[in-house]
C-alpha cells in the first residue's frame, strides 16, 4: 500500500462510493499508509461523519486539510462510465471525486512520502486533517476537530486546502480567502381574497416588488482590492397558490448574501430589518445558516506557494477570493495563515468529473516543493 503511484492510490479512493457524508473506508486506506509512513492517526467519527487527523514530526505545523466525501453522480446515464470506478483514457481520468477532492488527496499522501522517504530528519511537522461532511452540512467535520485542536492548545502555523482552484492551467489561481455567506426566509403577509375584488384584500406580491428591488440594489459599500461588494441574490419565490382566480394572503421569498468580511453578520442583518421595517410591511424574517468568511494575508506560506508552482509550472499565480465558502474558513480561527490549492475545476460536481494524469502528477511535485521549501 505504502508505494502505491497516485493513480493507484486515486483509484482505490474512487471505487468508495463515499456520497456526502459518509466516508465508507476512504480514511482507513488514507490512514494505512501514514501509519507506515510513521504518522500517529487518530479517527473521530462524530454523529456520520469520519475525520482523521494525523501527524508527523516536531516543530512548525503545516497541515493538509481534505475531505474523502463526494456529491451524488447525478444522472448515471449521462455518465461515459462508472463514476465509481477509475476509467484512464488519453492521458485523463473519470470518475467522481477525482478533483474534488480524493485526487488532490492523493497527490498529498504520495507527496508527503516521497519527502519523508527523502529528507526523514526534516525540521517541521506535518498534519493531515481529512473529513467526510464538506459537500454536506459541514457540521460534524473540520468545525469540530478545529474546536478539539484549539482546546488542546494546538498550534498550526500553515494550513493547505486540496480544493480545485485551478481554472485552465494547473496553479493558475490559488485562494487565500472567501466571501461568507448567509441565508434567510423573509415571509410577507397580505389579505387572501377573490382576485376579482383585488380593492377588498392585499396582494403581498404587488407590495413585495419595491422593497425586494431595495433589497437587490442596496449598495454595502464595502468593496476593497481583495473582494468585491456583498451581494444580495434572491433563489426562491413562492406564493402556494396555483388557482388564477386567488389573491395570495402571504409569499415567502428565499434569498442568500455573499459578503465582503468588512461587513459582519450582525450589520447585514440590521440593515435588512432596517429596510423591512421602512416599508410599512407585514413581515416576518427568519435568518437561515450562516458561513464565515476568511482572508489569509499573505505572509511566508502563500509566496512559498506562489513560487512552487512557478518551479514545476512555469508560470505566475493569480491570488484570488472568489467562489463558494470552503472549510479553510474553520482555520482563520486558529490564526494559521491558508492557502487553497488544487487541480482544475471545470468538471467538479459535473458527470464525467476528469483530470489529466499530467496534472495530477505535476500536483505530486508541487505539494512536495511546497513542504521542501517551508520545511529543508
Ligand atoms: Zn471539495
Amino acid at each position: 500500500m505504502i508505494l502505491l503511484s497516485v493513480i493507484e492510490l486515486l483509484k482505490k479512493l474512487v471505487e468508495i462510493p463515499s456520497i456526502s457524508p459518509l466516508d465508507l473506508g476512504c480514511q482507513n486506506i488514507i490512514g494505512e499508509i501514514l501509519v507506515s509512513l510513521g504518522f500517529k492517526v487518530e479517527k473521530i467519527l462524530i454523529n456520520k461523519t469520519s475525520n482523521l487527523w494525523a501527524e508527523h514530526g516536531k516543530g512548525k505545523t503545516f497541515t493538509f486539510l481534505g475531505h474523502t466525501d463526494v456529491v451524488p453522480p447525478g444522472n448515471i446515464k449521462n455518465w461515459n462510465s462508472n463514476p465509481f470506478s477509475l476509467r484512464i483514457s488519453n492521458n485523463y481520468v473519470f470518475g467522481r471525486g477525482v478533483v474534488d477532492m480524493k485526487g488532490s488527496i492523493a497527490a498529498m499522501i504520495v507527496a508527503v512520502r516521497d519527502f519523508i522517504f527523502r529528507y526523514p530528519f526534516y525540521k517541521g511537522r506535518i498534519t493531515f486533517l481529512i473529513t467526510s461532511d464538506e459537500e454536506s452540512t459541514g457540521t460534524d467535520g473540520t468545525v469540530k476537530i478545529v474546536e478539539k485542536l484549539i482546546q488542546r492548545k494546538e498550534k498550526i502555523d500553515f494550513c493547505l486546502v486540496g480544493e480545485p482552484t485551478s481554472e485552465f492551467i494547473l496553479g493558475d489561481v490559488i485562494k487565500n480567502g472567501r466571501r461568507g455567506s448567509l441565508s434567510a426566509q423573509l415571509i410577507i403577509y397580505g389579505v387572501q381574497g377573490h382576485i376579482a375584488y383585488p380593492h377588498l384584500f392585499d396582494n403581498p406580491i404587488h407590495k413585495s416588488i419595491l422593497i425586494l428591488q431595495n433589497l437587490i440594489k442596496y449598495d454595502w459599500k464595502d468593496k476593497n482590492e481583495f473582494f468585491p461588494s456583498t451581494q444580495l441574490q434572491i433563489y426562491k419565490i413562492n406564493s402556494s397558490t396555483n388557482a388564477n382566480n386567488v389573491i395570495p394572503g402571504e409569499l415567502k421569498i428565499e434569498f442568500n448574501v455573499r459578503f465582503n468580511p468588512k461587513t459582519t453578520v450582525s450589520k447585514i442583518k440590521s440593515i435588512i430589518s432596517f429596510l423591512l421595517d421602512s416599508s410599512n410591511l407585514k413581515y416576518k424574517l427568519n435568518w437561515k445558516q450562516f458561513s464565515n468568511p476568511f482572508y489569509s494575508k499573505p505572509c511566508k506560506l502563500i509566496p512559498i506557494v506562489e513560487k512552487s508552482i512557478n518551479s514545476i509550472q512555469k508560470i505566475s499565480t493569480q491570488v484570488s477570493t472568489s467562489g463558494g465558502t470552503s472549510d479553510g474558513r474553520f482555520f482563520s480561527n486558529m490564526n494559521s495563515e491558508i492557502v487553497e490549492l488544487g487541480l482544475i475545476n471545470k468538471t467538479i460536481h459535473q458527470c464525467n468529473e476528469r483530470t489529466s494524469i499530467s496534472d495530477l502528477k505535476a500536483l505530486v511535485l508541487i505539494y512536495k516543493k511546497i513542504i521542501c521549501n517551508l520545511f529543508i
